[in-house]
């Protein structure tokens, strides 16, 4: 059911404007320049005070790029002509990662190829963003509210971006498509949160009235790229004001990172998602070999040291794969596995995404109904991912990767 349903929507996966976004002539050229994009308020403060103006200009600096959204140093009107113009001089530019592409499914989703150039060199590189109107159900069970005041011209309630957060990944686990891809490189503090604010812009949200809530589960493993990533998260949080309560970082088991996460002050701190996707350790090292470092009972331990906030739950997210893990029996291990672990959970469920070169099944029909039946049954609150978003072009990665194929 689930599958028929992705057949029918990724065949109405249209691109609509390549190349298009992002050209416009307000986006500065320089491709050599240094973005300004990423740095945060003292930082801007800083550079401010090297061409010789005062410190308040780093807050209208600020204000320019992470609330009002500029593409262009042309657009910051605040700064008036002749700074603009020491900053062009000085080798800057706003340096926003640009939409490149953007394929639309029939159910309002977007997927985008986003593309990234660091400042240090030339080159450019494309990630999966994606935007989808209503989320995909995977956010619900938060205890967050789901309505929000009415905005005029919009047609969604509630909204959920899906951020990237390396270009490919390093961790193999063997169902993934982004595995396939390998990394490539890890994403700067600009590039992940450059995203979000590219979706933002385009989609004209106003952040602090409309309820946006950002998932780090695009390409990559964000606790591999640990610094980057939270340096984002507090640049989304302070810098562009989204809250992180409406922020889920998903990582597939990376101990360090879960560590360094637990003593993040809960102000800029995300809420967590751990990649389960199978029922117990002999399953899940075949499927995610990261499982033979840090293993189950070890990712429970790290996650155990997590003040978390009242009615915050910790998501394992588990990915269905036909026969090997979506029988009757890995339900009830799931259950007892999550029972013994001692923590407030929630569990999200997926069908798999096929994907070209990868020999894994979907889950036969009704298996995802009654391995959702057997969990809920023992008391676990479980939501049904709904095939969307990063998963209509199939799996996140396939995008990229389709495109940039049929590029060759
Ligand atoms: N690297 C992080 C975050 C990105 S992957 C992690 O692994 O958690 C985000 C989620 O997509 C993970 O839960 C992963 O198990 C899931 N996923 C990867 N490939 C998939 C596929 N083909 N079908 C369904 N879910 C998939
Ligand atoms: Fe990397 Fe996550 Fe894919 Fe595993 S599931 S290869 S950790 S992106």
């Amino acid at each position: 059911m689930l599958n028929s349903v992705m057949k029918a929507e990724s065949r109405q996966l249209v691109q609509l404007d390549a190349q298009k976004s992002g050209a416009g002539a307000t986006t500065d050229s320089d491709s050599g320049a240094k973005p300004l994009f990423g740095l945060d308020r003292e930082a801007l403060k800083e550079r401010m005070g090297e061409l010789g103006e005062p410190g308040w200009r780093g807050k209208q600096l600020a204000e320019a790029l992470y609330r009002q959204h500029v593409e262009g140093l042309n657009e910051i009107t605040t700064l008036g002509k002749t700074l603009r113009g020491k900053l062009v001089e000085g080798g800057w530019k706003v340096g926003r990662p640009a939409i490149r592409q953007v394929f639309k499914s029939i159910d309002g989703t977007e997927r985008y190829l986003v593309e990234c150039g660091r400042g240090d060199t030339q080159t450019k590189e494309t990630v999966e963003t994606v935007w989808m109107p209503e989320g995909d159900d995977g956010e619900l069970g938060d205890g967050s509210d789901s309505t929000r005041p009415e905005v005029a011209g919009k047609t969604w309630n509630r909204a959920t971006i899906c951020v990237s957060s390396q270009v490919g990944c390093a961790v193999n686990c063997q169902f993934c498509l982004t595995a396939k891809l390998g990394l490539q490189r890890n994403l700067t503090a600009g590039e992940i949160a450059g995203q979000v604010v590219s979706v933002l812009a385009r989609q004209a949200v106003e952040v602090g009235k409309e309820r946006v809530n950002l998932v780090f589960m695009g390409m990559g493993e964000p606790f591999l790229n640990y610094d980057n990533f939270i340096a984002a998260v507090r640049l989304l949080v302070r810098e562009v004001g989204l809250s992180p309560q409406r922020m889920t970082v998903s990582t597939s088991g990376i101990v360090p990172g879960i560590e360094r996460f637990a003593e993040e002050p809960a102000e800029v701190r995300p809420k967590l998602a751990i990649s389960l996707n199978a029922p117990n350790n002999l399953v899940r090292q075949e499927l995610m070999p990261i499982n033979r470092k840090w293993n189950i009972e070890s990712v429970m331990d790290a996650v155990r040291r997590i003040k978390l906030r009242t009615r915050e739950r910790v998501t394992f997210e588990y990915v269905l794969l036909g026969g090997v893990t979506d029988q009757p029996e890995h339900a009830r291990q799931v259950a007892r596995l999550l029972r013994r672990a001692g923590l407030p959970v929630k569990v999200n469920l997926i069908a798999w995404n096929p994907g070209p070169g990868i020999a894994y099944s979907i889950p036969k029909p009704g298996a995802v109904d009654a391995f959702s039946a057997i969990l809920a049954g023992e008391g676990v609150p479980v939501y049904l991912r709904r095939p969307r978003g990063r998963d209509i072009y199939a799996a996140c990665g396939q995008l990229k990767r389709t495109v940039e194929e049929n590029g060759k």
